[in-house]
C-alpha cells in the first residue's frame, strides 16, 4: 500500500491528515463489539470497519477502526477512533453531529473546535467537494453502529 497521499494539504492541518494517515490509530481487530459496522464506498474504494466495546457505565474504552482506500478515509477513521474514546454514545452522537457541520462548511464556534481536536484538521477537505464522501464514510459506520446498539436497548 502506496504510503503518499494522492492529495496534497499544508500547514498544521495537513501534517495532522499525514500522520494520521501514515500512522493511524486503533487499527488492531475487535473481537466481541457493542458498536460494530462496516461502509464501502465504490466511488473510490474507500472502507471502513468499526467495532467498539462499551464499559458498565457505557463509555468507549476500547475501539477498532480499520479503513482501506484513500489517505482522507484513513485519516478521518483514526482520528475519529481517537475521539471515540471515552464518549458515551450520547457523546458519540454529538461529536458526529459536530463533524458533520464542520464538514458541510459551517464555522463552528472555538469550544465546537476544541471538542473536535485533531478532526478539526479534516476541513481543509472541504477544498475538494467529492472527497468530502471520503472524510465522512467513518462517521457513517458509527451512526449505523449507534442506531443499532439504540434498536438493541442500549448498553443497559
Ligand atoms: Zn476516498
Amino acid at each position: 500500500m502506496s504510503q503518499f497521499s494522492d492529495v496534497s494539504f499544508d500547514g498544521l492541518y495537513g501534517a495532522a491528515i499525514m500522520d494520521h494517515f501514515r500512522n493511524p490509530r486503533h487499527r488492531a481487530p475487535l473481537g466481541d463489539a457493542d458498536i460494530a459496522a462496516h461502509e464501502f464506498n465504490p466511488f473510490c474504494g474507500d472502507e471502513v470497519t468499526l467495532r467498539a466495546q462499551l464499559d458498565a457505565d457505557g463509555r468507549v474504552f476500547r475501539v477498532s477502526s480499520q479503513s482501506q482506500g484513500c489517505s482522507i478515509i484513513q485519516a478521518s477513521a483514526s482520528m475519529m477512533a481517537e475521539g471515540m474514546e471515552g464518549k458515551s454514545a450520547a457523546e458519540l452522537a454529538e461529536l458526529s453531529r459536530l463533524f458533520r457541520e464542520l464538514m458541510q462548511g459551517n464555522d463552528l464556534p472555538a469550544a465546537a473546535l476544541a471538542q473536535l481536536k485533531d478532526l478539526a484538521a479534516l476541513q481543509v477537505v472541504r477544498r475538494y467537494p467529492v472527497r468530502i464522501k471520503c472524510a465522512l464514510l467513518p462517521w457513517m459506520a458509527l451512526e449505523e453502529g449507534l442506531a443499532e446498539l439504540g434498536r438493541a436497548g442500549g448498553a443497559g
